[in-house]
């Protein structure tokens, strides 16, 4: 093969490679990357005319490298200094005290971790195009980013206290010109997906998701606040959504049959009445809960080829700090979060034990808590080979770019992971990093 003195080529020998199709480890491979892309896979066939630099890696596990498929990273942005310290020292990053570019940092760090590919589910649309493009342009290191832009949501908006802090983070869809212009907008900011959240106008709803398809964005939903969703999974699926967000979002549509009922009454009542609905149910927890109609709605998942993004880790983690959710009323949201965590385990392990992608995603900022979902999603049954697609192939094709990311294979992203220990044998190897390339550059060596 004849090398162009022009392109930077490295080869990565002798490693294991994860073949995400197979599951599998594929033994002593080598990995020729010639700038930004994976020129060839395999053994021995890379003759060229300038030798790439080489970096041996016997006894190594090379991935794709990741995705985190739920993160709001505009989060990171417009915080106080004392909170921005707070963040750094949970996500494990040193800081030396100089001025704080948080969003820099963490970015970087996510990047070093192996998470290369990020896909954030909410926030301002020009705050993730300006960081997308700074990445994207080298003047810091970071994954690449795919972003949905804001939360749509027919007012009053359930997240509106977001926008004070960080405007644009959710934005009101009341009519079909409002959807139009709000996909015409994210489109042009390069957004990659659409994320819907809680209350919709169905017509409106039915409206924003052709927009959507007609400029190519994926759709991903969450059917709101717990109950009196207006457009439940069910629903959802049949209007065409191909994956839905947090392993509790099935609650309303699998309730036993005299709850639903006494749900869909309440339909019109106060917000008091509703509450004490939720309280209710709350109260009453896995046991509100019919088997068998979650099996129908997987079921119909399985059918569909949905996805699923269950984000356990969110709900076990604010049952253990509720002080980071809400200020008051801490006891009542640790319930609640203890609660909301054991439904999505149950539905989450039910939903493992069909042919539903899971996507791995946090709901967060913090690298580490991707691979604390990796854990959780273990612990609940998912195997080491569908987690780790979950964190590669399975975003990449629901996202619609499995051309360029996903596996290691010819043409894709020279973006690749390299671990000293076997993720299969114990899915906490993830964080035993050898070595990190990000689009063909080494970010991380260990
Ligand atoms: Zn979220």
């Amino acid at each position: 093969m004849a090398v162009r003195d022009s392109k930077k080529q490295i080869l990565l020998k002798n490693v294991n490679i994860f073949d995400v199709d197979k599951g599998i480890f594929r033994s002593n491979q080598d990995i020729l990357i010639e700038d930004d892309l994976i020129k060839e896979v395999g053994k021995d066939s890379h003759v060229g005319e300038e030798s790439p630099m080489e970096i041996d890696c016997s006894q190594k596990f090379a991935l794709p490298g990741l995705f985190e498929c739920h993160a709001h990273l505009t989060i990171l942005i417009n915080q106080p200094d004392e909170v921005k310290r707070e963040i750094l020292k949970e996500c494990g990053i040193e800081n030396n005290g100089q001025e704080l570019e948080l969003e820099k940092e963490v970015l970087k760090e996510f990047a070093r971790e192996g998470i290369t590919q990020i896909r954030d589910c909410g926030g301002p649309v020009k705050t993730l195009k300006t960081l997308k493009d700074e990445v994207s342009q080298g003047e810091y290191v970071g994954p690449d980013l795919f972003y949905a832009g804001p939360m749509l949501e027919k007012s009053p908006l359930t997240g509106e206290g977001n926008n004070k802090r960080w405007p644009g983070f959710t934005v009101a869809v009341n009519s079909k010109q409002d959807a139009k212009n709000i996909i015409e907008q994210i489109s042009n900011e390069g957004a990659s997906l659409v994320k819907t959240f809680g209350k919709f106008d169905i017509d409106v709803f039915k409206y924003l998701l052709d927009e959507a398809k007609e400029r190519n964005l994926p759709v991903t939903h969450d059917p709101g606040p717990t109950f009196f969703h207006s457009v439940p999974m069910d629903r959802g699926i049949d209007l065409g959504i191909r994956c839905f967000e947090h392993g509790k979002s099935p609650w309303y549509v699998i309730l036993q049959d005299d709850l639903k009922s006494e749900h869909d009454s309440l339909l019109e009542a106060d917000p008091v009445t509703k509450e004490a609905f939720i309280d209710k149910m709350f109260s009453i927890g896995r046991e509100s809960i019919s088997m068998t109609k979650l099996k129908q709605l997987i079921d119909k998942m399985a059918n569909r080829s949905v996805y699923f993004c269950p984000t356990l880790h969110v709900f076990k983690h604010y049952a253990e700090h509720p002080e980071v959710y809400r200020e008051d009323e801490l006891d009542k949201f640790k319930k609640r979060f203890e609660i909301m965590y054991e439904i999505s385990c149950l539905i989450a392990k039910e939903v493992m034990k069909q042919d539903i992608k899971i996507l791995v995603g946090q709901d967060g900022w913090n690298p580490r808590f991707t691979f604390n979902e990796m854990k959780l999603l273990k612990e609940n049954g998912l195997s080491e080979p569908e987690i780790i697609k979950g964190a590669t192939i399975y975003p990449a094709q629901w996202l619609g770019i499995a051309d360029q990311f996903g596996s290691i294979s010819p043409n894709k992203k020279a973006s690749i992971l390299i671990l000293n220990r076997n993720p299969l044998e114990d899915i906490q190897n993830m964080k035993t990093a050898h070595l990190v390339l990000h689009n063909g550059k080494i970010v991380f060596q260990g």
